[in-house]
């Protein structure tokens, strides 16, 4: 007699597929929700108790590509409402999507609280160093030099470096980086981040064939144009994936030095998981519980207060 156990509920990629994604083809985005969805599947996770959260740019379309909960924020909007869902609803899977405008411009300063509070979701940078949905004006992640709308004889200030930024702010507990073209390891480096308790941050260079056309074709041709960073408490890969990899640094993602050194790499765009702190602050366990009181506690505590200005 076979004793297999067959789950109530088996959740398909289907059930995590909303309308036809409405990106560009060739878009970068296509391989991303791919990846997500997969994710979604493997993991089990209730469509009911899954939000997507975005801000506004290509990227931000996300939340409507996935048969989910979502909300489609305003401009670098995202992060607040993120935080905001998973510090009251800590039982469910918070994700936030955004772009190199959304999250490095208008939404840089809840960027960098949003990673200090260190709150348990996943945050992924959709990085095509260009404001694509507006038609090609300089993001904060441009190369210098890059010919736009708003700089037609190429942007005059140096890019922000989105992982190098974030490995500086305060409490950061997992800093990722990944390309849309490396499908596995996009992948596994999603899953990873998925498993991580707190802010994990994820930057996935990802192709803009409309407005920026070529930017990454050395990184996808020149094989050590990428390097790997790879460690056995790193992503995880199979042989055959690290495999394809010319440059394969052995990276401990404990070590911060190492980290910003390394996100630094001279000609060669590091991918794998930069830093990892388990055992950082995390503020929605603060608050998950009722900020240690119980709610009689907290109306008393209310009432208390209040009545310091009776007259
Ligand atoms: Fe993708 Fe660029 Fe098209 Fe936006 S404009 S959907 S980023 S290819």
């Amino acid at each position: 007699m076979c004793d297999l156990e067959v789950p109530d509920t088996y959740y398909s990629i289907e059930d995590y597929e909303s309308s036809c994604a409405r990106w560009c083809p060739g878009c970068g985005d296509h391989g991303i929700l791919t990846a997500v969805q997969k994710l979604c599947r493997e993991e089990q996770l209730p469509p009911e108790k899954t939000v997507f959260v975005s801000g506004i740019g290509c990227s931000s379309r996300f939340p409507h590509y996935m048969k989910t909960y979502g909300f489609h924020g305003l401009h670098g909007r995202a992060f607040p409402v993120a935080s905001g869902v998973k510090f009251r609803r800590p039982d469910l899977d918070v994700f936030v999507v955004t772009g190199d405008g959304d999250c490095c411009s208008i939404g840089a300063g809840h960027w960098v609280h949003a990673i200090r509070y260190n709150i348990n979701m996943v945050v992924l940078l959709f990085d095509n160093s260009i404001y694509g949905l507006t038609k090609k004006q300089t993001s904060p992640t441009s190369a210098l030099g890059t010919k736009s709308n708003t700089h037609p004889r190429g942007s005059v200030l140096p890019p922000i470096n989105p992982i190098q930024t974030t490995l500086g702010i305060s409490n950061v507990s997992f800093v990722a980086q990944t390309t849309d073209w490396h499908p596995a390891h996009m992948y596994a480096t999603i899953k990873k981040a998925h498993e991580h308790k707190g802010l994990s941050f994820v930057r996935i260079i990802q192709r803009c064939p409309i407005w920026m056309k070529g930017m990454n074709d050395t990184a996808l041709n020149d094989p050590n144009a990428v390097t790997l960073l790879n460690h056995e408490n790193g992503i995880e890969l199979d042989p055959k994936v690290v495999k394809s990899f010319n440059n394969v640094i052995e990276h401990d993602p404990s070590d911060i030095h190492k980290a910003r050194e390394y996100a630094e790499l001279p000609n060669s765009v590091p991918v794998g998981l930069l830093y990892q702190n388990k055992n950082a602050y995390r503020y929605d366990e603060y608050g998950a519980h009722n900020l240690g009181m119980t709610n009689e506690e907290r109306i008393a505590g209310i009432n208390r207060n209040l009545d310091k200005y009776a007259v």
